[in-house]
């Protein structure tokens, strides 16, 4: 089998820059870039491929997904076979390459066999960062029972659960250590009222101060760091206090705040997508009044939230976040984002800064040497028409990933 590529005759993006370089060929031995220049011979063996002026740019990066969540049915996701769920979750993660997505990072779900299956070469599909699973409260974001199912975290472990159930400081500790024992890359905590769960409202604030700063705490003590999960303005404030470094969503931030974050060097994830498709489907799903009202608030948000962040230097990572059958909706976060960031924007947000929110800073989102090579090839210019990196793919016609081509359509 092919290890070594040579890619020429295209335009090479530059994220950081936002532009296109030409004449650069781009050379790939087992997995990695080791060369880009204008005079690249290639060793014996390397396949050439002639890009004939389309766009050569990094894969995408993704920094909200669920990839357990397969169906819209949480409970039935969480009590299927474990086989089963991981299953899946292989096909979901499929998917999410099949759009260019090379790296996916998890916020609840995938554990670390999914990261393992795709690096022994059992799945085709992105490299995964993981959290594990997300930490709730007794009734908080993750807690699925209803308000008389006193059952106590039954199936919190299992492959199709996206959250751990986990109550005071020395509970939250030992979660954490325990997460970061079985290969977690940062913890995740609910810190905040959540949409898709039934007994919080979205003004809740989840967690103590202190049960957040333990995690804190666990997290930098293992050269990692917290995500968290929140909406309004006090939530986000609360955790940027505590040292939490990636907010996730974002939708009711305000200036200060946006400003404050910025400042202690956090990152934040809008992911508008999720309440934009279920704004579409909810009916269908048969979501309640009680859901759309939540959804509303977060949705009207949104795109204000974009602007603010925007403005207060706050770095935005792409996230999406869809669950269930609502991830064919995927692609639309790049028009979503285009209505408050320019294109150079939006690529820098799912290509560099995820990269740095991945921890994996010159290893992914860019086209470096010593990267992974994790690349896509456009048809067109994705930094003056956006809308190329949508339509699941579709003017993607080569697609690789740790140097494995799995999409090609060219000659
Ligand atoms: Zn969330
Ligand atoms: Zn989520």
């Amino acid at each position: 089998m092919t290890t070594h590529y040579l890619f020429t005759g295209g335009r090479v993006l530059d994220p950081h820059e936002g532009v296109l370089r030409d004449g650069l060929g781009v050379l790939v031995i087992d997995g990695r870039i080791v060369e880009i220049g204008t005079q690249i011979a290639p060793p014996q063996g390397t396949e050439v491929i002639a890009l004939a002026g389309r766009t050569l740019m990094p894969g995408l990066i993704d920094c909200h997904v669920h990839v357990v969540a397969e169906t819209l049915d949480l409970w039935g996701n969480m009590v299927a076979p474990a086989s089963l769920g991981a299953l899946r979750a292989a096909r979901v993660m499929n998917e999410a390459l099949s759009r260019g997505f090379t790296t996916l990072r998890d916020l609840g779900g995938a554990d670390v066999g999914l990261v393992r299956g795709v690096n022994e070469g059992l799945i085709d599909g992105p490299r995964l960062i993981i959290c594990g699973k997300g930490l709730t409260t007794t009734g908080g974001h993750a807690d699925l029972r209803q308000r008389t199912d006193d059952r106590a975290g039954l199936f919190s472990d299992r492959v199709g659960s996206m959250g751990l159930i986990v109550d005071g400081v020395d509970n939250v500790r030992a979660a954490c250590r325990k997460l970061i024992k079985e290969g977690a890359d940062f913890i995740k905590v609910m810190a905040n009222g959540g949409v898709s769960s039934p007994n919080d409202p979205i003004h809740s604030i989840q967690y103590s101060r202190e049960e957040i700063a333990a995690m804190v705490e666990e997290a930098e003590n293992a050269g990692l760091y917290v995500s968290a999960h929140v909406y309004t303005d006090r939530a986000i404030r609360r955790c940027v206090e505590l040292g939490v470094h990636s907010l996730e969503h974002c939708n009711l931030i305000e200036h200060e705040t946006a400003r404050m974050a910025a400042k202690a060097g956090c990152i934040a994830v809008p992911t508008l997508v999720a309440y934009e498709a279920l704004a579409i489907e909810g009916k269908q799903l048969g979501l309640g009044a009680a859901e759309f009202e939540k959804i509303d608030i977060v949705r009207d948000g949104g795109l204000k939230s974009l602007e603010i962040m925007a403005e207060a230097g706050l770095p935005m990572a792409f996230g999406s976040d869809l669950l269930g059958q609502l991830r064919k909706y995927h692609c639309m976060e790049f028009a979503l984002l285009a209505k408050v960031l320019s294109p150079a924007e939006i690529i820098r947000s799912a290509t560099i800064v995820g990269a740095k929110l991945c921890q994996l800073e010159g290893q992914i989102g860019e086209i470096v040497v010593g990267a992974f090579a994790d690349l896509i090839v456009v048809d067109g210019d994705p930094l003056s028409d956006i809308t190329l990196l949508g339509d699941d793919g579709a003017h993607m016609p080569l697609i690789m990933a740790q140097g494995q081509i799995h999409k090609s359509a060219l000659a």
